[in-house]
């Protein structure tokens, strides 16, 4: 194990005591464990958030915004929604949405608040993610949903008429999603005044938040003679009821935080009382890793040890497994992303073991290069993270990282996604909604004027936005249509001229899910052997169609997957959103069309939508060294790609993951004459020559 610094031992420290900020309150000695047998009504008595109630009814109905600040577990997702329906907000035909930034935590809330009423998901209570909609239009009341399915929901209806209030929730993520939505949602508001917000998180600047909505004017008087609800905010901070939580450091930092935490789960497993672990890795790669070590390593095989896995994607039944109460004499781990810091609740937990890292996107509008980094985490994540031991009994939270390091490298606090994200996305659904001057546009927090223009350039040399940057007609309407990212969707558009768009549509499907490959622990050898069947020369996209068309031929065979390593339920998922992009597409006038195995017009199509991330070999050292046309970067082919050591001259990459260095994933070979055929107004033809060594 790791060796800790063990704090005296008859004064336990309270988390941040250091800076002043006592986060976690003792809870009241009569304050129950949160087991036993009591009945589900019990159970929601006792959240933090129940004293509130009556608060919270009384201020979302006389004022149009309500901030309500509360810690994670406090009861803001599951109960807030019920008690507005409790008070009538549903009634008429009115329908209360609660947003999430992630698609995990819209499930896992959706079908807790269903169970809660007794009610059948997808009736009363339903939820609505990409892809994905367990509601019906008729009985739904309460909705969950993504910021982003909100924000594509005012495509078609501006106002979101049938909302009665909106609660925006895990507003201190700032997300992309939900600071184009703040802003919306504020623009709404002038013209609905009987909507009403509810902005709630774990940990906000509630008073910023609050001034972004204040939408009264110079006071006159008390309101004036206006009706309606009150335009300054409300704020509402509920006191959780959160355990201490004694924190250790590392003496010395760690080089592999994987390997720490799994000696210091062990640890743990050894030496502490029972109570669950939740150990704060970055990504599917880590937690898979982690588990192997725990699990098959003999050393740490373990009795009683039950390990599981917790990230975006995780397929239903592994997530109920993490919910569901530990066995008696047992001791469950929860290895999971930061999505357990605040979107999820894990009653049980008494240990944390904290990597001090997450996986962020990272934006560089001079590179124009989108990176998914493994990064440090802020210090208000830490006590987050920190805080998620305190659920049912004091707890014990193990920084994988020194105390020195902790108080003088890591940020207060983090970035907004606005200001490390590429724009893309969010420049074309504001355009879409009507939103010109999106320079002006009244932000919760302003994103760098660089990326906006970055942006910009990149939507008017797709076709997409016009000289005087007005959506085009009809491609930039289509392409805003379509809920992908724009180069994929403008792929799917290109294909119509190509004559393959049913092969694009796989593509873009597969596209947009995390992998369709099964990645068993320590299986590598036979993965690689497994991806060599399919394995196309031009590239992982006609690899995809290898795969899907073999998926299909099998009959959707869920034991051809199993022999071919890959992942049933992403299969499945493939061919769910395969079909209704295909839906789509006839919408906006896209004839569905096969090109019959005619793979260079799949590879021009890719091309037409994604050739600001051409890359060119420039030499072979470290397996291949790309550099991007664009920018000149440095880029090699990601070792999971079919193309890892076969360096074709001209590539074109989806995304980028750096860890060493930075990697191409998904790529596919073309010919460099497509670039200046697809976008010339972007490259021009004396770029693109070879340079003379
Ligand atoms: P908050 O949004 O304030 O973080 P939640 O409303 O998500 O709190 O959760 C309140 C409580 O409800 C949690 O502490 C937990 O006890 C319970 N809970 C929430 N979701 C689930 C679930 N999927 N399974 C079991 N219990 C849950
Ligand atoms: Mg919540």
């Amino acid at each position: 194990m790791s060796r800790f610094w063990k704090p005296g031992t008859e004064k336990p420290r309270l988390v941040d005591d250091e800076e002043g900020g006592v986060l976690f309150y003792t809870a009241s000695s009569s304050s129950s464990s949160g087991y036993g047998h009591a009945s589900m009504e019990k159970q929601r008595q006792r959240l933090p958030v129940f004293k509130y109630r009556t608060a919270i009814l009384y201020l979302v109905e006389t004022h149009a915004t309500t901030i309500i600040v509360g810690e994670t577990g406090s009861g803001k997702t599951t109960q807030i929604p019920q008690y507005l329906k409790e008070a009538g907000w549903a009634e008429g035909g009115r329908v209360i949405a609660c947003t999430q930034p992630r698609r995990l935590a819209v499930q896992t809330a959706a079908s807790r608040v269903a169970e809660e009423m007794g009610v059948k998901l997808s009736e009363e209570v339903g939820y609505t993610i990409r892809f994905e909609d367990i509601t019906n239009s008729e009985l739904t009341r309460i909705k969950f949903l993504t910021d982003g399915v909100l924000l594509r929901e005012m495509m078609d209806d501006p106002l979101l008429s049938k909302y009665s209030v909106i609660m925006v929730d895990e507003a201190h993520e700032r997300s992309l999603s939900t600071d184009i939505l703040l802003g919306l949602l504020k623009k709404i508001q002038r013209r609905r005044p009987e909507l009403r917000l509810i902005i709630s998180s774990a940990t906000i600047e509630a008073k910023s938040m609050a001034s972004f909505f204040d939408t009264s004017r110079r006071r006159l008087g008390r309101d004036g003679e206006e009706n309606g609800p009150r335009k300054n905010p409300a704020i509402l901070s509920v006191e959780g009821r959160g355990f201490n939580v004694q924190i250790f450091y590392v003496e010395e930092p760690v080089s592999d935080y994987i390997r720490a935490a799994v000696s210091t789960v062990n640890a743990i497993h050894d030496e502490e009382p029972m109570g669950d672990i939740l150990v704060f890795l970055t990504g599917q790669d880590d937690i898979d890793a982690a588990i192997q070590l725990l699990t098959e390593d003999p050393h740490s095989r373990k009795q009683g040890l039950i390990v599981l896995p917790l990230y975006s994607g995780l397929p239903r039944g592994d997530q109920d497994l993490v919910f569901s109460p530990t066995p008696r004499g047992k001791r469950k781990v929860v290895i999971s992303t930061n999505i357990a810091e605040t979107s999820l609740t894990l009653e049980g937990v008494v240990y944390v073991v904290d990597s001090g890292f997450s996986k962020q996107r990272f934006y560089n509008p001079i590179t124009d290069i989108e990176n998914l980094v493994v990064a440090p985490i802020s210090k208000a994540s830490a006590r987050q993270r920190a805080g998620r031991a305190g659920r049912v009994r004091p707890g014990k939270c193990y920084r994988l990282y020194t105390e020195e390091y902790f108080i003088n490298e890591m940020s207060a606090d983090g970035i907004s996604e606005m200001q490390r994200s590429n724009l893309v996305p969010c420049v074309i659904q504001l355009k879409a909604l009507g939103i010109d001057n999106i320079l002006g546009f009244d932000w919760p927090a302003s994103p760098s004027p660089e990326a906006l223009i970055r942006a910009l350039e990149v939507l008017y040399s797709l076709g997409i936005l016009d000289d005087d940057a007005k959506l085009t007609s009809p491609a930039g309407f289509q392409v805003a249509e379509i809920p992908l990212d724009p180069l994929v969707s403008k792929m799917i558009l290109a294909s119509n001229d190509y004559g393959c768009s049913e092969e694009a549509i796989t593509i873009a499907a597969v596209l947009s899910i995390q992998s369709i490959w099964f990645s068993d622990r320590g299986a590598q050898k036979e993965l690689d052997e497994a991806k060599l069947r399919f394995a196309a020369a031009e590239g992982d996209h006609v690899t995809f169609l290898n795969v899907y068309k073999g998926f299909i031929q099998s009959g959707k065979s869920s034991n051809w997957c199993h022999k071919n390593h890959i992942n049933y339920h992403s299969m499945r998922k493939v061919d769910e959103i395969r079909q209704q992009l295909r839906r789509i597409a006839q919408r906006i006038g896209i004839a569905l069309k096969s090109c019959e195995g005619d793979m260079q017009v799949v590879r021009k199509a890719v091309t037409a939508g994604f050739f600001a991330n051409a890359c060119r070999l420039e030499s072979f050292s470290h397996n291949g060294l790309y550099k991007t046309v664009r920018g000149s970067q440095e880029v090699y082919i990601h070792p999971s790609s079919v193309l890892f050591r076969v360096n074709p001259k001209w590539v074109i990459f989806h995304s980028i993951v750096s860890t060493d260095r930075q990697y191409m994933r998904n790529v596919i070979a073309i010919d460099p004459s497509w670039l200046t055929d697809v976008a010339p107004q972007f490259y021009q033809h004396q770029q693109l020559n070879p340079r003379p060594h």
